[in-house]
């Protein structure tokens, strides 16, 4: 990824594997050039990568005047990392292969109400019955939870969503059940990653707000997650909303937005106005039918999210703010939205903004999810013990 900043020892084996995945390099010279080592060395990293199978020769690469150079790819037999994306009635899944290609995809119906124990079962089974044995090896999985994650820690803390789960350690008990290296990260912070990774020329300060039952809001800054002191960075849920009614929060206070504006506040306005809204899905049915009502409150909740967000993209000023979820899949919503931001703030602040809605759907939390979990499969310490005893095949 262009934008995101080098995590990996300069010139080390993880250096140069990284600029295969990322398709940066393609040639021994490209290596050279790319990672400071001199054309002897990166030509000597290179054979030993090709010798322990990690990344293979194909077809001629470009040529620069002499013999065209054979193309250096990633190995595709290397494995596999799970990709896991929870919101409060659902898991996305996916298996992607060691270059980053979505391979399995899969949307399983969860509710996390249920606790950590029999969701994580459940994930971890039909994560099980996707694999097939030519994906190779599962090499590390990323999971993506809808509350803040303690940084450094994997521990769910203070999720007012997911009732039961404050205090667990999510990546411990997947990865007793998968045998690998297990992340866990909050999901607006995998949206912002995944569209990052995405659109690698949008620049790299990026906010990425996730409108669910819940709102959710990662943060990048210059190509790398910002979590703040407690990981509570981008949590807007709790923002007093001027001019709001006084909804009780339960956080104690009232008017905050996750109150005034979330998909679940939607649904219990629609439900009192006497429609017939259970989940998420009639949620959206209704704002798929247009109906008038849904349509009016989508265009308050947006003028409401606008408001905040306006603050947040005065103060950094990024290059890119994303909406995702299911309620920024309506155009009331996120035309609200976007004007409230251009009429609060400068222009000199919007000139450089990009507005966008996430590129890839549901799917925006796996692919940020992959990402993270592709990290920890090619970490420094990771490839060096994949050199010692050779790939898992
Ligand atoms: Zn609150």
């Amino acid at each position: 990824m262009p934008t995101a900043p080098r995590t990996h020892r300069p010139g080390g084996y993880g250096d140069v594997l990284d600029l295969v995945r990322s398709r940066a390099a393609t040639s021994r010279a490209d290596i050279a050039r790319l990672s400071g080592l001199s054309p002897s060395t990166a030509s000597a990293r290179v054979d030993t990568l090709l010798r322990r199978r990690l990344v293979r020769e194909e077809g001629d690469g470009p040529s620069s005047g002499g013999r065209r150079p054979r193309r250096i790819v990633l190995d595709p037999g290397l494995g596999t990392v799970a990709a896991v994306d929870l919101s409060a009635h659902q898991a996305t899944l996916g298996l992607v292969d060691a270059g980053g290609a979505v391979t399995a995809f899969a949307e399983v119906d969860v509710d996390l109400v249920d606790g950590p124990e029999a969701t994580i079962s459940a994930v971890a089974a039909h994560l099980e019955r996707m694999r097939e044995p030519a994906m190779g090896p599962l090499l590390a999985a990323c999971v993506g939870v809808p509350g803040p994650v303690a940084p450094g820690r994997d521990v769910v803390v203070s999720a007012a969503r997911m009732p039961g789960w404050n205090g667990t350690d999510v990546s411990a008990l997947l990865e007793a059940r998968l045998h690998v290296p297990t992340v866990v990260e909050n999901d607006a912070n995998l949206v912002a990653l995944g569209e990052l990774a995405l659109r690698p020329h949008a620049g790299g300060q990026v906010v990425a707000v996730k409108i669910d039952s819940g709102i959710g809001c990662g943060v990048v800054v210059d190509g790398a997650l910002y979590r703040g002191a407690g990981g509570m960075a981008g949590d807007i849920s709790h923002s007093a909303v001027p001019g709001s009614p006084a909804v009780p929060c339960s956080c104690g206070r009232t008017g905050c937005l996750d109150v005034v504006a979330s998909g679940s506040a939607l649904m219990e306005a629609l439900r009192e106005a006497g429609r017939d809204v259970e989940t998420a899905d009639d949620l959206v049915r209704l704002i798929r039918d247009a109906d008038p009502l849904a349509t009016n409150l989508l265009r308050e909740s947006g003028e409401r999210v606008g408001a905040v967000l306006a603050t947040v993209v005065s103060f950094f000023n990024p290059s890119l703010l994303v909406l995702a979820g299911q309620v920024s899949s309506a155009a009331a919503f996120t035309s609200a939205v976007t004007s409230t931001i251009y009429a609060s703030c400068l222009p000199a602040t919007t000139e450089s903004l990009e507005i966008a809605p996430s590129q890839d759907g549901v799917r925006a939390g796996v692919h940020g999810a992959a990402r993270v979990a592709l990290d920890t499969a090619f970490a420094d310490e990771s490839v060096e013990a994949m050199l010692r005893d050779g790939a898992r095949r």
